[in-house]
């Protein structure tokens, strides 16, 4: 008897960001863009914080996000389908940590650890942005960081402390 190939969808969380341009309408574009990919399936996504810029030059409030999936896309392939996206709503280079229309990162991808010179899942710095923890704590608080071992919600609650510390 022959069994089907059995493919595991993995649980992937996505960080989106945007302040050029209508923030709103980029987050619900690359939304849409991203869940119109074959393999991909939404699970939930958080609403969109408003949030001041850290790092680079003098720019505009952000609008961030994060995004939960299933898919059985690979983490590089992934990461090739957003920068796809990026570019297509007309993300440029110039700055480092410059003012974009959208930008898409890999956060979590399961239990995943990945670390070459295109890809760092989980994502190096996601642990010390308020940005990414806050939407992420709305969604998905029991999710563990396969890197540090412990949940987004005491990520969360620890980064709160210590930026209340240093303020
Ligand atoms: P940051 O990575 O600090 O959030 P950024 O998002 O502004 O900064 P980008 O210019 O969008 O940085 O990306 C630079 C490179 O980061 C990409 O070309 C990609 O190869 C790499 N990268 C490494 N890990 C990830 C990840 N987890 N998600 C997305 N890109 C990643
Ligand atoms: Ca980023
Ligand atoms: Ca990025």
């Amino acid at each position: 008897m022959k069994y089907a190939k059995k493919i595991s969808m993995m649980p992937v969380y996505i960080g989106m960001g945007s302040n050029i341009g209508n923030r709103e309408e980029n987050l619900c574009t690359a939304c849409k863009r991203i869940i119109a990919i074959r393999g991909i399936q939404m699970m939930r996504c958080s609403r969109f914080y408003e949030t001041a810029p850290i790092g680079g030059p003098l720019q505009p409030m952000f609008l961030n996000a994060v995004l939960g999936i299933k898919t059985v896309i690979s983490p590089h392939k992934l990461l090739e389908q957003f920068q796809g996206i990026e570019i297509l709503m007309g993300r440029t280079r110039t700055v480092k940590w410059g003012p974009r229309t959208i930008d898409i990162d890999i956060l979590i991808y399961g239990d995943k650890i990945v670390d070459d010179d295109r890809l760092k899942i989980p994502h190096s710095l996601m642990h010390t942005r308020l940005f990414v923890l806050e939407p992420f704590v709305e969604i998905a608080p029991n999710v563990v960081h396969p890197g540090l071992q412990k949940t987004i919600l005491h990520l969360y609650r620890e980064l709160q402390t210590s930026l209340s510390v240093t303020a």
